[in-house]
Parts: structure tokens; sequence; C-alpha cells
């Protein structure tokens, strides 16, 4: 043993320096949540429950039901049935989305061209059965009344999401006539 190592032993440098390392730890804030008592906020546009939006027009879903939204989709859990309604205006009988399948990649919603896809901040949902978690156009419909209201849809489109949804780009367009850049 050198005369360094006795020094230390004799000393307790290690115990020592170990009660200062939990006195340290004693006095800094934690960095663990208690949640679900303390809730994170999640940031904007991020990517959770899935919604259809509903136009403020029409006060329905703006889906058209072209399906580029379930063809781009990788998990295959969108499903679509539409019908062809009065002049040959397809109508969506049913929008679909198995959620337990989705890895949240938001394809669907920079593929819909309409902007009438969107993925909510919404994150804490559970359920003990999977058809809790197959979303109907209903329950979808709802979601984007409950979790995407007023503004906040529209701020998620505009700034987090592309392509803009028709209405979105027409104000573009009226913003570039006007000499304006976008
Ligand atoms: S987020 Fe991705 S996986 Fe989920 S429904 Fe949309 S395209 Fe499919
Ligand atoms: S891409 Fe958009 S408009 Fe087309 S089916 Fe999907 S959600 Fe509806």
């Amino acid at each position: 043993m050198t005369f360094k190592e006795l020094l230390r032993k004799v000393f307790f440098i290690e115990i020592l320096g170990g009660l200062a390392l939990t006195m340290k730890e004693l006095f800094t804030p934690a960095v663990t949540r208690q949640y679900p008592k303390v809730k994170r906020v999640p940031f904007p546009g991020a990517r959770a429950l899935h919604a259809l939006v509903r136009s403020d027009v029409t006060g329905k879903a703006k889906c058209v039901g072209c399906g580029l939204c379930a063809a781009v989709c990788p998990s295959k859990c969108i499903h679509i049935y539409t019908s062809d309604g009065e002049d040959h205006i397809k109508v969506v009988n049913r929008y679909e989305i198995d959620v337990l399948r989705c890895v949240f990649c938001a394809f669907c919603v920079e593929a819909c061209p309409f902007g009438a896809i969107a993925l909510t901040d919404h994150f804490e949902y559970s359920g003990y059965t999977r058809e809790e978690f197959y979303y109907t156009k209903e329950r979808l419909l709802e979601n984007w009344d409950k979790y995407m209201a007023g503004d906040k849809g529209k701020v998620y489109f505009e700034k987090f999401w592309g392509p803009k949804s028709a209405d979105i780009a027409h104000k573009a367009v009226e913003k570039i006539a006007a000499g304006g850049g976008v």
C-alpha cells in the first residue's frame, strides 16, 4: 500500500466523497416529473392522437375520400369506404384508423391535399380492448372538436404541416397577389 492510499484510508476520503455527493444531490432540483400529477405540456405540432378536420364552413369533415392518406400509410391502418353520391360526388361513408397499428409518422397529414387529417397533441389515452383504439369517422371528428378547437387547428396547419389545405393556400395566393411574400 502506498503512502497516498494509506492517507485516503485513514481519513475516509471515499466515504466523505460519497457523503458530499449525496448532500449535493439532496439540494439539486429533480429532473423527473411526478406524472400524472405533473404533466408535460406537449410541444406545438406534437404527433399524438388523430383527428379528422371539421370544416368551419360546412361543419362536416373536410375529407373527400381521395384515399391518399391510406395509400401512403406505412402501417396500413387507415380504412376508407366511399360510395357515389349525387352528381357522382364521392361520399365518405366510413373513415377509420386502427390507432394501435399507427407509428405516428404523420405521412397521412403530409399527403392529404385538403388538410383534412391531423395528429393532435393529446397523448393520454388508454383502454382495455382493441376496439377502443379503432377510431371511426365520428370519433375522429370529436377529437378535432376536443383537441384542436378554435385557432389551434389553424396554427397547426399554418406552422407545422404542408401541403396547405385549400383555404390556407388561398390566403397565401391572396397575399402574393397583393404584392407580399408567402
Ligand atoms: S401517422 Fe403514419 S402510421 Fe399513423 S395513420 Fe398516419 S400514415 Fe399511418
Ligand atoms: S388524403 Fe385527406 S382527403 Fe384524402 S382520404 Fe385522406 S384525409 Fe381524406
